[in-house]
């Protein structure tokens, strides 16, 4: 069992501080170990067989992070879900993946009871401050378990994609797709023994679950775990770590905040930031204000992470670096399919150890996505500079097509993000009945701002005719998923009928 002996197993004697926690309380690796063990002795009484699914919408706390781990100590397959999902939601993912075990915020028992019934599912609660049925039954077992032997090869969580175009897939991650990315990162970004990790990512995504849990525990560092992403927590915590993780909205909260400072973050040695673009200005804004370079990475709930910028050398704004060690990747011609020359913009693909099994019970999307060969079809557009630096251009689907002419949304963005007065841009197609799709741009203002058409129109001149917005339109925000993903998608929907 790899993926436990690797993470927990091998510090169960060591009393090196693992977790700090709101309000001073500490867990060392030792205390951890011993919890994750208590919980797979619960998983096992309860009848859990190696491959079972246990589907967990729980609050984030190091029990729920105890739990994932003691799944893959029992061998069970590990599905976190996102807490904000509703019962009709929830529906699917119990039923899609066939779990064996749902475990709740003890506040949804009630609503999620007839869902596990429906589908044959044991239902025990954890709470965040580690009450429940099933931290109950855990209590009751002994500090030490019998891993269940797995191979390297073997499936270790399911991780549904956010689905933001039809439905949510399962994406089968093994043991080594999780253990060889972490390694991957402990190595690139030179995480050890001494760093103390902010965490105040979400933990049923792979970024706060896989990229920063697993890479604090293969290194053996210590995680400041805070609830969510609260400003004031955040500032309060920042003196007392090494690095933080987050997404871009991070680092644009904080920059707006004036206790941000460098001596707020003096003893940081490192920022990262991923799971959505980061705006080349608020990298700008960030080393001009703090003094560091964000570094910025590019993965996904498929693959893991993928690409990195380097820890020593230029931490290129705009870019997501380099493929990490092991990872390889290649940008194909989207229409021809045959591999692009430098410098232009293909559909990435990635391969390496980090790239899952496929998805769960959907095998022609599976083939679609995943070639024979082990090549992963990511559906984001890029392009490598002469100096092997990656360029996200913004996902396949989201490219607009105007006229016969390929628009890639995040270059028309960047030139209206320079607008005095604009805060953020979504550039999308939207049908049209002369172009097929034209060029629409929807503009969130600062707080305060004033900003014309215009003024965006003059700025998207410097750009090609065919790139320029057929029109602008004006509101207060763009909408986003958890993650901080702009949904483009949504987007689309509401202006659909623009130009009827
Ligand atoms: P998810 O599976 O929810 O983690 O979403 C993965 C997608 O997020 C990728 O396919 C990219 O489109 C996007 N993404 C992740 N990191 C970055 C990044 N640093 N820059 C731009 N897009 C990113």
């Amino acid at each position: 069992n790899p993926l436990h002996d690797r993470l927990v197993g091998r510090r169960a004697g060591s009393d090196a501080v693992f977790l700090r926690l709101p309000g001073g309380e500490t867990v060392s690796y030792a205390g951890f170990a011993a919890r994750v063990a208590q919980f797979a002795g619960a998983l096992a009484g309860a009848g859990l067989n190696p491959g079972d699914r246990l589907a967990a919408q729980t609050e984030k706390s190091w029990h729920a992070l105890a739990l994932g781990m003691a799944c893959a100590q029992a061998g069970v397959i590990h599905l976190p879900l996102n807490t904000a999902y509703t019962e009709d939601e929830l529906t699917y993912f119990i039923g899609d993946s066939e779990a064996a075990m749902v475990v709740c915020d003890p506040s949804r028992r009630n609503g999620l009871s007839p869902i596990a019934a429906r589908f044959g599912a044991a239902l025990e609660t954890l709470d965040a401050d580690g009450g429940g049925s099933l931290a109950l039954a855990a209590d009751a077992m002994p500090g030490a378990f019998d891993t269940v032997p797995r191979s390297a090869d073997d499936l270790a969580a399911f991780l549904y994609t956010s689905g933001t175009t039809g439905r949510s897939k399962g994406a089968m991650l093994t043991q080594n797709n999780l253990l060889s990315n972490a390694d991957a990162l402990v190595e690139t970004w030179r995480f050890t023994e001494a760093d103390t990790l902010l965490h105040a990512l979400p933990i049923f995504h792979t970024h706060g679950l896989f990229v920063a849990t697993n890479v604090i525990l293969a290194a053996g560092g210590s995680m400041i775990l805070l609830p969510k992403f609260d400003i004031d927590e955040v500032i309060g915590a920042l003196p007392g770590a090494t690095s933080m993780m987050g997404v871009p909205t991070f680092y644009s909260r904080l920059l707006s905040d004036t206790r941000l400072d460098r001596d707020l973050v003096g003893h940081i040695r490192l920022f990262v930031s991923g799971s959505a673009p980061l705006l080349e200005e608020t990298h700008r804004q960030w080393e001009a204000r703090t003094g560091h370079r964000i570094l910025e990475r590019y993965g996904m709930t498929e693959t893991n992470m993928n690409t990195s910028n380097p820890y020593e050398g230029e931490r290129r704004a705009g870019t997501v670096g380099f493929p990490l060690p092991g990872v390889e990747l290649r940008i194909l011609d989207r229409d021809t399919g045959a591999e692009v020359p430098n410098g232009e913009i293909g559909v990435i693909e990635i391969r390496g150890p980090n790239v899952f099994k496929g998805y769960w019970r959907m095998p022609e999307k599976t083939a679609a996505e995943l070639r024979p060969d082990g090549w992963f079809v990511t559906g984001d557009l890029g392009r490598v500079d002469g100096d092997g630096y990656l360029w996200i251009v913004g996902r396949d689907k989201d490219l607009v097509i105007t006229g016969g002419f390929n628009v890639y949304p995040k270059e028309v963005e960047a030139a209206l993000d320079e607008v005095p007065g604009v805060l953020e841009t979504a550039v999308i197609g939207v049908p049209h009945p002369d172009w097929g799709e034209a060029v629409v741009a929807v503009v969130a203002r600062v707080e305060g701002g004033v900003v014309s058409e215009d003024d965006v129109l003059r700025a998207a001149s410097k750009l090609a005719k065919f790139k320029q917005p057929k029109t602008v339109v004006f509101r207060e925000s763009l909408p986003r998923n958890t993650m901080g993903k702009v949904q483009k998608a949504a987007l689309r929907g509401e202006y659909a009928n623009l130009f009827d």
